[in-house]
């Protein structure tokens, strides 16, 4: 009974309540665990750093509540534009983070441009059209902790931002002039 009620408690702080999606704390979880994996297997993995365009607008003109229906859709959106191996959590406000296994660079550019068109082309339930940035990074061997990859990711969605935003960008902080456009 208490093993039940302190598994129950483990999940509930690694879930997300207004989206259902795994949290922060889930997400950094996961992508240890992806890192460890790969240390073993020598297979990297791609992170997507995803982050709703404008949404203060949205929050702005729908209040709250029309800004909460829009992050719930968007959690359905990435949920089913991903595959079932592969993991997104809800990792700020309106901030979203997947982990992409055993996935080469061009494999995980082709998910961010699938999650970024089908993001693009649903309608949020408030009718209005949304976009979101993405930042792709490829977790590798050499690299010596998790957050290399993030950091990485976390630039390229800086640059899809300061691009015009609704863009796919992959970079390499190993190699400054590397910035791969989807
Ligand atoms: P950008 O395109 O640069 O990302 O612009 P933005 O407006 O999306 O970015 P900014 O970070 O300025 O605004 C994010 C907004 O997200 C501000 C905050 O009020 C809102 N937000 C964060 N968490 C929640 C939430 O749980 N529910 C709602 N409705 N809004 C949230
Ligand atoms: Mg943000
Ligand atoms: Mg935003």
């Amino acid at each position: 009974e208490l093993a039940r009620a302190n598994q129950e408690l483990r999940e509930l702080a690694r879930r997300d309540a207004l989206t259902g999606l795994p949290n922060r704390l889930a997400g950094n979880e996961r992508l240890h665990d992806e890192f460890v994996r790969m240390k073993r297997t020598r297979q990297p993995y791609g992170v997507l750093m995803m982050d709703i365009d404008h949404f203060k607008e949205i929050n702005d003109a729908y209040g709250h509540d029309g800004g909460d229906n829009v992050l719930r859709h968007i959690a359905v959106v990435l949920r089913d534009a991903l595959r079932e191996s592969d993991f997104v959590a809800r990792f700020g406000g309106e901030e979203f983070l997947a982990v992409l296994p055993n996935t080469t660079a061009e494999g995980a550019l082709v998910v961010g441009e699938k999650v970024r068109h089908t993001v693009e082309r649903s309608i949020a339930p408030i009718g209005r059209r949304l976009t979101i940035s993405i930042g792709m990074a490829l977790a590798q061997y050499s690299h010596p902790n998790p957050d290399v990859a993030v950091r990485m990711a976390d630039r390229g969605l800086y640059e899809a931002k300061r691009s015009g935003r609704n863009r796919l960008i992959a970079s390499d902080l190993t190699n400054p002039d590397f910035v791969a456009f989807a």
